[in-house]
């Protein structure tokens, strides 16, 4: 049995946040205001409510202005895209984020795709993602970029590595492929169609790197793991009155090298990413004259 390393998100978290804040402090005092982060939210969905709470929490330590603006359930389409369009041109406003899920009959993708490119705080505007293909991405989806950053904390060349994700969402599984591509590991992308094959086991097994962001709790059997894999797992499955991930971490930890936890491996680094965007994009703003 390998004794692994537990790839904690919070250490890397505070020392990520530590630096925006820095930052922030300075640029502030030398431009006279904080970057700001607004957050659309449409009707109240449980999860919004966690999200919204633990990203003004967020950008409360890194000194960034965060504002909400709630709109009701029964607003159209049209309401949000004026919402949008304001503050697309309000020049106080540095990054916009969408919460989702928007109430059914929205279309979430038009939406976001009306943030401008300049302003999206979640880097999901198709001009954003593009810049992945090529290695050019300043502003990445953030629970890709999180995964990246805590496969950085292992110190491991991915050159040449087998590495696996299960799960092919916009989100999270498509950006880490192309991600993990970038950095020349050898990437293979596994979904619905894979599991149905029943072809997960296989893939798994080879994985040096493996990737699961699915949520499904326990879909991936800790037998499954390669000896000595990094395993990172994006999965957040509520199961009774625990958060568990969707691989099998009691297993899986005899064998992998090196494991997120969950909760406490991804998720707490998701939000401060948030908050490095709303960094960055405020900076780009600034260097662009657009203030
Ligand atoms: P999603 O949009 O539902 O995508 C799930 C993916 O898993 C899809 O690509 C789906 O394939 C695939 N899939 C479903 N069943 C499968 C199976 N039996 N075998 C293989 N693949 C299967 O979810 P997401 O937004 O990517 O999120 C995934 C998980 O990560 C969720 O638990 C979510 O809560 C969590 N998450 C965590 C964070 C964080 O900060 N920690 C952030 C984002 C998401 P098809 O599309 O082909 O059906």
């Amino acid at each position: 049995m390998i004794t692994p390393i537990l790839l904690e998100g919070k250490p890397l978290a505070e020392k990520i946040k530590t630096a925006i804040a820095a930052e922030v402090a300075g640029l502030k005092s030398r431009y006279g205001r904080a970057p700001k982060l607004v957050a659309i939210q449409v009707g109240e969905h449980p999860s919004s409510a966690v999200y919204i709470k633990s990203q003004r929490k967020a950008a409360e330590a890194a000194g960034i202005e965060y504002e909400l603006k709630a709109l009701p359930a029964a607003a159209s389409s049209a309401d949000i895209s004026a919402l949008i369009k304001e503050l697309n041109i309000d020049p106080s406003v540095s990054a916009i984020i969408m919460q989702l899920p928007l109430p059914n009959g929205t279309d979430a993708h038009k939406l976001v795709e009306a943030i401008s490119p300049a302003k999206d705080a979640e880097g999901m505007h198709p001009a954003n993602l593009g810049k992945i293909i090529s290695g050019a991405c300043s502003i990445c989806p953030c629970t890709a970029a999180a995964v990246m950053a805590l496969l950085e904390t292992t110190g491991q060349r991915l050159y040449g590595k087998e590495a696996v994700i299960i799960g092919h969402s916009e989100i999270v599984g498509k950006p880490i492929a192309l991600m993990l591509l970038n950095k020349f590991a050898t990437t293979t992308v596994c979904h619905i169609a894979t599991g149905e094959r029943g072809l997960l086991p296989e893939h798994c097994k080879r994985a040096e790197v493996l990737i699961v962001a699915v949520g499904k709790a326990g879909i991936i059997k800790g037998e499954w793991i390669r000896e000595g894999a990094i395993v990172i797992d994006v999965g957040v499955n509520r199961v009774g009155n625990a958060v568990v991930g969707d691989v099998e971490f009691n297993a899986a930890v005899k064998r992998a090298s090196y494991i997120t936890p969950v909760p406490g491996g991804v998720g707490p680094l998701t939000t401060i990413i948030l908050m490095r965007n709303t960094l960055e994009l405020y900076k780009a703003a600034l260097s662009g004259g657009r203030e």
